[in-house]
């Protein structure tokens, strides 16, 4: 017998375990399992919609997708549609590949204010995630406050300060595109709570930010070290790199003479205390810190940024599945290095939380597929004829592959001159394009 295994999440590391498991010399059928109608989550609504040379890699997982032994089942919701148990009752295996989808919270007073948007919806939004589609973030403001120093505050800022031909081809949606080219942002504040050393984004990202067409990247030269103190540790590949990051931000001082529309000011030692306003956000109290023993500590020098829109990317975690051994505290599951129940694996940011490049979920996708075969002989349970019953007796409209490159050829007809694509933003929209109505 076949061994069944159900993949819940269609991101790189759910097609990651799929593509391992297809590639081994041992007979499993593989169902993808996604909540929405589309697959690649990460890929399609988190990677930036500028940086399609990342996206590519879903080529290749519509190439697992298509293979003989991988199904593939958008439109189901694991925890809504079919719970959990119900789905480990049907397979021999079952591999939670969720992903990370909640936002950190700063925990500071305000934050609940009209204008304190999480990097998840935001990023969401202008990747045309269903979720965030009514977001309608208010871009009519002067100063924008990015809170963090990762990657995803640095894709957030260059977004915001494109222009319509650095954007047009790009699959950024329609929408998205008209807000910020008619948002009033002149200034992006990127505020870290520590130093440039400990800057978390990687060079190339950082990079891209002084190569706008309209706008200039900031930064007080006087508070960049030479070099990162030898008496920090940290391995050379990361001493390496984070050096690069210095020189950039150097080249970036420098540079600051020219003139453009639209600046990104890199701040640093600088962390968020209070959103104030009263419904809405009229600005933000920062508190210098210094960096002791790599952490950031308040100095009690506070400053404020008028601002009406704040864009905390201070990292993600899972909010867990009803069924799934769950850490609270920590947002990722709670395995044995990836097994987490009898017949039950957790695999990428699930697994290990929200860090990484996606290259870094195949690793993580083979180990997941290694210890199934290891603790799996033969298989014994239905498997995928059990779960189309179980959908369609509920009266649920399973979305398949082939119905997926329906939508996926739809989106690539519908594109704006230059665009690989407009994107579906509605699950009804989706349904619609399938079913013709
Ligand atoms: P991240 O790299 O962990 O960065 C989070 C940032 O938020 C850090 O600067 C962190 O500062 C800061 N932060 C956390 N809590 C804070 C608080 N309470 N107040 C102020 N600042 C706070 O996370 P991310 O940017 O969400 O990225 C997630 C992963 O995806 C990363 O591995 C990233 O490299 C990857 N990614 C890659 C790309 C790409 O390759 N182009 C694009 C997007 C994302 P501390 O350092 O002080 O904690």
């Amino acid at each position: 017998m076949p061994i069944h295994v159900a993949i819940v999440g269609s991101g790189p590391s759910g097609f990651y375990t799929a593509e391992a498991l297809a590639k081994s010399d041992t007979d499993c059928r593989i169902d993808i399992i996604e909540r929405l109608p589309a697959p690649h989550g990460l890929i399609r609504y988190g990677v930036a919609p500028d940086h399609q040379t990342t996206k590519n890699v879903s080529r290749n997982f519509d190439k697992t997708a298509a293979r003989g032994e991988v199904n593939f089942y958008g439109n189901v919701d694991v925890g809504h549609d079919i719970s959990l148990d119900e789905l480990r009752a049907m397979y021999d295996a079952v591999v939670i590949a969720i992903g990370s989808p909640e936002d950190n919270k700063l925990g500071i007073p305000g934050e609940d204010k009209d204008g304190v948007i999480g990097s998840a919806a935001f990023v969401g939004w202008y990747n045309g995630h269903p979720d965030f589609v009514d977001l309608a973030p208010d871009l009519d403001t002067a100063n924008v406050c990015v809170i963090g120093n990762g990657n995803v505050a640095i894709d957030i800022a260059r977004l915001l300060v494109k222009t319509r031909a650095e954007l047009s081809h790009t699959d950024i949606t329609n929408d998205a595109l008209d807000a910020i080219e008619a948002a009033a942002i002149t200034d992006i504040h990127m505020l870290g709570r520590r130093g440039p050393v400990e800057a978390k984004y990687t060079n190339k990202e950082l990079r891209e930010m002084g190569d706008l067409e309209n706008c200039v990247p900031r930064i007080d030269a006087s508070i960049l070290p030479a070099a990162v103190p030898e008496d920090m540790e940290m391995s050379d590949r990361d001493r390496r790199l984070r050096n690069k990051n210095l020189d950039t931000l150097r080249e970036f001082a420098l540079g600051a003479a020219e003139d453009l529309p639209k600046r990104v000011h890199f701040q640093f030692f600088a962390a968020p205390r209070e959103i104030l306003g009263g419904d809405k956000v009229e600005g933000i109290r920062m508190e210098r810190t210094e960096v002791v023993d790599g952490r950031a500590v308040g100095t009690g020098e506070f400053f404020e940024i008028e601002t009406n829109l704040v864009l905390p990317a201070v990292g993600y975690r899972s909010g867990g599945m009803e069924g799934l051994p769950f850490n609270d505290d920590w947002g990722v599951a709670i395995s044995d290095d990836g097994r987490a129940g009898e017949g039950l694996y957790v695999v990428g940011w699930i697994k290990r939380g929200p860090t990484g490049v996606i290259g870094t979920n195949r690793p993580d996708g083979q180990e997941a597929a290694k210890q199934i075969l290891e603790d799996i002989a033969e298989g014994s349970k239905p498997g995928r004829e059990a779960l189309e019953a179980f959908v369609t007796k509920n009266g649920g409209r399973i979305v398949d592959f082939d119905d997926w490159l329906t939508l996926d050829a739809h989106e690539k007809a519908e594109a704006r001159e230059g665009a690989p694509r407009e994107k579906l933003i509605t699950v009804a929209a989706m349904l619609r394009v399938l079913d013709g109505a």
